[in-house]
């Protein structure tokens, strides 16, 4: 399995790109702003076919582009907390960048903590990680040591817990129970900035000890 990443628009969103070239399939998860341009590109390199699009949670900076994958007909994935935010993304104007078109979408299949999703050939664990949002999963890709997981954690910080649905308790609590307790040699893909490890966090994050 191939990972690709792209920090996107407009506040440096990650969108993550999971490639089977053996399959010829390939997974997006979350869609910033161009998400859909970049993913299609990104595809089409690796002669995949895009079969799903899995979003991390609903807040804005991570959906802007679902509505393109939704219309081009690929099958979208959230958990159902946050079914809100993609019904109807114009609630969180207050706190996204203003002017901005926020176009709602559809979901074709609503996750939970403990599905085993059959993608690309292997087994992808979907974790349920609220306190950032209450819909916030992490998929967890066993075979390449690999976690997606949204705005729950980054390396060395964590995600907000001030905007609405956000509990700092709660946060902590998914990041113990749900992160800390992958294998110490994860790789953590965040939402925002550089990858890390559960290892590396377990040991130097200033918010939650390991
Ligand atoms: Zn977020």
């Amino acid at each position: 399995m191939i990972i690709e990443s792209q920090e996107l628009p407009p506040i440096g969103t990650n969108a993550y790109a999971l490639l089977e070239p053996r399959l010829k399939q390939c997974v997006i998860i979350d869609a910033p702003a161009e998400a859909y341009e970049w993913a299609v590109q990104v595809a089409e390199k690796h002669s995949c076919e895009i079969v799903a699009l899995i979003l991390t949670h609903g807040h804005w900076d991570h959906i802007l582009d679902g509505h393109k994958f939704a219309k081009a007909g690929i099958p979208t994935y959230g958990h159902a907390d946050d079914t809100e935010m993609f019904a109807s993304p114009s609630k969180m104007a207050s706190y996204a960048i203003p002017g901005l078109e926020l176009k709602k979408l559809p979901i074709n299949h609503w996750v939970k903590g403990g599905d085993q999703l059959e993608l690309l050939g292997t087994k992808m664990e979907i974790r349920h990680v609220p306190g950032h949002c209450p819909g916030n999963v992490l998929v967890y890709v066993a075979c390449e040591k690999a976690a997606i997981v949204g705005d729950v954690i980054f390396a060395g910080s964590v995600g907000r817990y001030d905007l609405p649905g956000g509990d700092f308790s709660v946060l902590e609590k998914s990041i113990k129970t749900q992160v800390y307790s992958l294998p110490d040699e994860t790789t953590i893909y965040p939402g925002h900035g550089p990858t890390t490890s559960v290892r590396q966090e377990k040991a130097g994050n200033p918010y939650v000890k390991g």
